[in-house]
């Protein structure tokens, strides 16, 4: 076999559904061609005269599939760390309201953001995740709540894919939070009838996304969002069940969403129905510690009900401002119970799934596009067990 690229002497962690955990291959090798996994396996069971552009040997260094972040919200201006600062100190959530923050906080400042500050700001985020051998990852709008904000929203995280070597995954969530000079079902209507439209006709979103919650919306109002969505054909992601029980598991399920995301609160009939729909669970440890939530995603029943989980930082200015997915993983193996083994497949085979890239990108099987992190680890469980570490030796994506 001929390959662009040979990287000998691994423990693979292939993540491949057929193997147990997380598919370990120790003694491995792994070869890319044409940017796609070529050979992955045992060393020894390379074809005789093989040979390779380039060749590496690892020194029993860990590679596993590059990690996927699919839940975030990093193009935004003006972070909330004054409000951080005025929760510490005590303050409640009307007096931080009366000086200012809250969510409308950065909607103000994102509207008020040129494209290039928004690049440049989103551009630094990105980086620190880079650093942590992410190769895919998922960005939002929700901070402009206009059509003109929202879509600038959107360009800049399809621009950020065009000068970093990563892929990015675009979602709209307009439906984020109603904004205070509109009538809810006026922008409803707005967001189904006008926005989707025109974000799908200009190419700029993957998926439509919503807030499903007492202080957003419900699931009546986002069911005439996510149809207008479907009818698109743009994928559905939720955020659902977060901070109470209103049924925005069920609605994922119904809605055919690609994953349904936080799911503190979620009940019994909603996971049976993400089981049944195919729904990725998508849990945000990092939401859950900067608000000191009591409640832990329910897990177990998840679990039982043979719901696959996903990790992600959520980064977000208000209430995840958080740009390390190794962090989160960490943050989910310990505060939400999950093993080594589900949180590793949690940032790569699952969270491809959530983001409708199953079947490219998340574990290394043959034909699948080359995204690899190299690690200067002997074992997998180390990525979950390190606390600030980033043992990150390369990033290939794609097979460079
Ligand atoms: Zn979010």
């Amino acid at each position: 076999m001929r390959f662009d690229r040979l990287w000998r002497g691994a423990n693979l962690a292939t993540l491949a559904p057929q193997r147990p955990g997380i598919g370990l291959i120790e003694r491995g090798a792994l070869g890319v061609a044409d940017g796609r996994i070529a050979f992955v396996g045992e060393e020894a069971e390379l074809p005789a005269g093989s040979e390779a552009k380039e060749e590496y040997n690892l020194q029993g260094r860990l590679v596993s599939p590059g990690l996927i972040d699919c839940h975030t919200h990093l193009v935004f201006a003006a972070d909330r760390s004054r409000e951080f600062e005025l929760r510490l100190a005590g303050a409640d959530y009307q007096s931080i309201a009366k000086a200012g923050g809250g969510i409308f906080s950065t909607v103000r400042a994102t509207r008020a953001a040129s494209e290039e500050l928004l690049l440049s700001a989103a551009s630094e985020r990105l980086r620190a995740l880079l650093a942590e051998g992410v190769t895919t990852l998922e960005i939002k709008s929700g901070y402009g709540l206009d059509s003109e904000t929202e879509l600038r929203m959107l360009r800049v995280a399809r621009r950020l894919a065009q000068t970093n070597r990563v892929e990015i995954r675009t979602t709209l969530l307009a439906a984020h939070a109603l904004p205070p000079e509109r009538e809810r079902s006026a922008y409803l209507a707005f967001i189904a009838d006008e926005l989707i439209p025109q974000a799908k006709r200009l190419g700029l979103a993957d998926a439509v996304d919503g807030f499903c919650e007492g202080i957003a919306f419900s699931a009546a109002e986002l069911r005439r969002v996510f149809a207008s969505a479907r009818a698109q054909g743009l994928a559905v992601k939720v955020h659902a069940d977060q901070l109470s029980d209103t049924g925005g598991a069920a609605l994922a399920a119904e809605c055919g969403a690609l994953s349904a995301d936080h799911l503190e609160w979620s009940n019994d009939e909603g996971i049976a129905a993400l089981a049944r729909s195919g729904t990725v669970a998508v849990l945000l440890p990092g939401a859950f510690f900067m608000l000191r939530e009591q409640r832990r995603p329910p897990v177990a029943a998840l679990r039982k009900a043979g719901v696959p989980i996903a990790i992600a930082t959520d980064c977000n200015p208000g209430t995840s401002p958080l740009l390390s997915i190794l962090t989160a993983m960490n943050m989910a193996a310990i505060q939400f119970g999950l093993t080594a083994d589900e949180t590793i497949a949690a940032v790569t085979r699952e969270a491809a799934r959530a983001l409708g890239r199953g079947g490219e990108l998340g574990t290394l099987e043959i034909g699948k596009q080359a995204d690899l992190a190299v690690w200067n680890v002997e074992r997998a469980a180390e990525l979950v067990y390190w606390v600030g570490r980033n043992p990150l030796h390369a990033r290939v994506w794609r097979g460079a």
